[in-house]
């Protein structure tokens, strides 16, 4: 079996990212899941608080970790030992940009394999993007994200 990396924004992680993970970490010997600590993007939760949620979500799988980087995702992975990277894809909207992100690291490390992973359709509408809209127009967002990090997830959005 092999190790894998699934990486992201998790800006928060919702239900169908922990899905991905629970599906993976039954194929795969360990899974990383990597939160992208990216400058260019303004996030609504930092790294400390996202890695938080995840390892919450995910305490019940002991072969899945949490971690975070910056920089190359390739690079993460090698200095990790790791040699498949996970993608979740919701819809053909997801495909184009992640197809050119697999082409461009299969160019810098072709060792490095991608496999994408369908959404459950249950899932399929659902993003961090969403979660966060609806949270801030004072909606109920409990069928969206895990349980156990609900609380902290609107708490952004309380005064
Ligand atoms: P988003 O902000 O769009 O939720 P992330 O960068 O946090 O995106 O997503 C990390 C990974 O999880 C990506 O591979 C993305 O395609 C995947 N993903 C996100 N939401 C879902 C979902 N509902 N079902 C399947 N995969 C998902």
């Amino acid at each position: 079996m092999a190790r894998a990396i699934y990486p992201g924004s998790f800006d928060p992680v919702t239900k169908g990212h922990l899905d991905i993970i629970k599906r993976s970490s039954k194929i795969m010997e360990q899974v990383t899941v990597a939160v992208l600590e990216n400058p260019r993007k303004v996030a609504t939760y930092n790294i400390e608080e996202r890695v938080k949620m995840l390892m919450i979500v995910t305490d019940p799988y002991p072969n899945v970790k949490v971690d975070y980087y910056k920089g190359l995702l390739i690079d993460y992975a090698k200095n990790n030992n790791i040699n498949i990277v996970i993608k979740g894809l919701r819809a053909m909207s997801d495909f184009e940009f992640e197809f050119q992100m697999a082409l461009v690291n299969q160019k810098l490390s072709p060792s490095i394999e991608t496999l994408f992973m369908m959404t459950n359709n249950k899932y399929s509408f659902l993003s961090s993007s969403i979660v966060k809209e609806i949270a801030s127009l004072g909606g109920d967002i409990r069928s969206l994200v895990p349980p156990e990090v609900h609380e902290i997830i609107i708490g952004k959005y309380q005064t």
